[in-house]
């Protein structure tokens, strides 16, 4: 891993997000990818527990956030896609420890010259619940500086209401599960019209992932989500097959 990190065998992958009402490119989630010389392409799941045992996570990390911002401006300077589409980039737990996090960010922004708000940092309720108290600060530092946080995975962790409150966030990321649920009972609609309908009142933009049917997609519309992501839009694609599809889109 430390050689693919340094050879280039890491590959990012990117997901479009979508504006629900008008079916436009919103952002989107950069998901890294290994080419394994012998064991072929390689998902996440398959090398980022291991690289978050060790503190390759946070070199891989910064390779991640470097490629995704440089992907973006390039695109951007294309004229590929609006200059208000962001990017979505995942951090590790790891990362938030190391002292130079916050300049590793501002470093990418920098280097780019892209906006600070077309930067999206993710990061996952268990992390959160993991480091309260010092990961809120650095939040909030970046925050400030016009990043945007997003809380991915929503739902699936521990993060108590009172908490997400105070917190330094513009957008929750609704887990796939709620998503999936909603083909089965009733009760799981009104469930995620309640979590839309508390965001909302927090001034807090509301993405779905998995998204993968048209029903799904009409009632998450119909229930004001503001933004999806999933099957039925498009999956993870390479850089280039990204281009081929916004072009014919
Ligand atoms: P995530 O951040 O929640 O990313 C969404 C995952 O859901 C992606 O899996 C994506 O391929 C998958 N997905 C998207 N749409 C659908 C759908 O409609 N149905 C289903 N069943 N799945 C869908 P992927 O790419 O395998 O990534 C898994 C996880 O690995 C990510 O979950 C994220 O937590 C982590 N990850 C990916 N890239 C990075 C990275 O660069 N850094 C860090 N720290 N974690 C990453
Ligand atoms: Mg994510
Ligand atoms: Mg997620």
């Amino acid at each position: 891993l430390k050689k693919a990190i340094l050879e280039g065998s890491l590959t990012l992958f990117y997901q479009p997000i979508i504006d629900l009402k008008t079916g436009e490119l919103y952002s989107l989630e950069s998901l890294v990818r290994w080419f394994h010389p012998e064991l072929g392409f390689l998902p996440p799941s398959k090398f980022l527990p291991i690289a978050e045992e060790t503190t390759l996570i946070v070199e891989l990390g910064y390779w991640v956030l470097k490629t995704a911002c440089h992907q973006l401006y390039q695109w951007h300077e294309k004229k590929l896609i609006s200059q208000n589409v962001s990017i979505n980039v995942n951090v590790a737990g790891k990362q938030f420890e190391t002292v130079d996090f916050l300049s590793q960010i501002f470093d990418c922004i920098g280097e780019t010259k892209l906006s600070p708000s077309n930067l999206r940092i993710e990061v996952t309720e268990t992390i959160i619940s993991q480091h309260p108290t010092s990961i809120t600060k650095i939040l909030k530092q970046i925050q400030d500086s016009g990043v945007k946080i997003a809380i991915d995975d929503f739902g699936t962790g521990y993060s108590s209401l009172a908490r997400m409150r105070n917190f330094p966030v513009n957008q929750i990321k609704i887990d796939k599960a709620f998503v999936k649920a909603l083909n089965t009972h009733s009760k799981n609609v009104k469930f995620l019209q309640g979590i839309i309908t508390l965001c909302h009142t927090l001034d807090l933009e509301v993405v779905c992932e998995g998204i993968e049917t048209k029903t799904q997609n009409k009632i998450l519309t119909s229930l004001n989500c503001n933004y999806g992501q999933g099957f039925l839009f498009a999956k993870p694609m390479s850089a280039s097959d990204f281009e081929l599809w916004i072009k014919q889109k």
